[in-house]
């Protein structure tokens, strides 16, 4: 099977590299010739010229781009994987995008004769090198049977969750509520810890093994404490998945009210110059009002 990559950013790149060596046949391209393509080069992937050289290469397109408009341009724009897409071409997008937006491309997709499946991953760059990312996908059971081997390089959970093109988006979308809600917890939390004069590796060490502990304070806490707000995960593109969640909730008439909370605080952090850090950088939005910084 041959494999065309598509997005070689933060997570594009290892997953790429995780295809190689497991063996398979890889075209890789992404928009700008950046040191992550390169590398993905030097690992073995045949470099493609464009993302129709890469559809004309391949039997089946990955993409791995930032959002919605990013996926359309890399599909129909000119020079896009419709373009140079081989009859029976299948695309697996698993880029975070909007639901409706995912059902859209599909359905354009399947005009053309190209079958799609949405398939967002949870777990950021270290599960993205290790290949246990959690993906959630969404569209046809067969197109998901037919690349599961594909995705279990990738990913140490891999669950189809429905038949609808943007069912793992929608997913996804819980997945992204409940991540920075649970950041914006901790963050308060240890704001106010710390500010009633508490050291925050205590709190962190008393608390992480009972009910508020979780997989977020693990990867976020000590990233706090360290005062590390390297990405990782971007309050950017968290804002971006924060957006889609909200449309879509007022789409459908669910009551979003800590969604929008959490997204206003994102909102701020990216206006005072911190879109770019990591999101465990919400601590910063109580920093900036309180004066007071949480470390060891
Ligand atoms: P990134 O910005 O590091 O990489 C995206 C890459 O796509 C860039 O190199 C860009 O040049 C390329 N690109 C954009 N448009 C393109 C086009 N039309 N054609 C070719 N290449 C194009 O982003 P990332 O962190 O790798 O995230 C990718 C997706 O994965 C996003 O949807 C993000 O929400 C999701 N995600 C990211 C993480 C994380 O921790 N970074 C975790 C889970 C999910």
């Amino acid at each position: 099977m041959k494999i065309g990559f598509i997005g070689l950013g933060v997570m594009g790149a290892p997953m790429c590299k995780n295809l190689l060596k497991a063996g398979y046949e890889v075209t890789a391209f992404n928009r700008s010739f950046n040191a992550n393509f390169e590398s993905c080069v030097a690992a073995g992937a045949r470099k493609g010229l464009s993302n129709a050289d890469v559809a004309a290469h391949s039997d089946v397109v990955i993409l791995m781009v930032p959002n919605s408009p990013n996926v359309e341009a890399a599909v129909f724009g000119p020079g896009g994987v419709a373009e140079g897409a081989k009859p029976g071409l299948d695309i697996i997008d698993m880029s975070s995008i909007a639901p409706l937006a995912s059902k859209s491309i599909a359905e354009r997709c399947e005009k053309a004769g190209i079958h799609m499946m949405d398939a967002p991953v949870s777990g950021g760059e270290p599960k993205a090198i290790d290949g246990t990312l959690s993906i959630m996908c969404g569209g046809p059971k067969e197109l998901f049977d037919k690349y599961k081997e594909v995705l279990d390089v990738l990913g140490s959970s891999v669950v189809h969750c429905g038949d609808v093109n943007g069912a793992g988006n929608t997913v996804k979308l819980a997945n992204q509520i409940i991540v920075a809600l649970n950041i914006a917890a901790c963050a308060e939390a240890f704001e106010l810890a710390v500010m009633a004069g508490v050291d925050p590796q205590k709190v962190y060490e008393a608390i992480r093994g009972g009910l508020a502990g979780s997989t977020v304070m693990d990867a976020k806490v000590p990233m706090m404490m360290d005062r590390n707000f390297k990405p990782g995960f971007r309050i950017d593109l968290h804002i971006k998945d924060l957006n889609n969640a909200l449309d879509t909730g007022h789409g459908l008439g669910t009551p979003m009210l800590l969604t929008s909370a959490v997204q206003e605080m994102m909102q701020w952090l990216h206006n005072n110059g911190c879109g770019s850090d990591d999101h465990s950088a919400i601590l910063k939005y109580y920093e900036r009002i309180t004066g007071v910084e949480v470390k060891k």
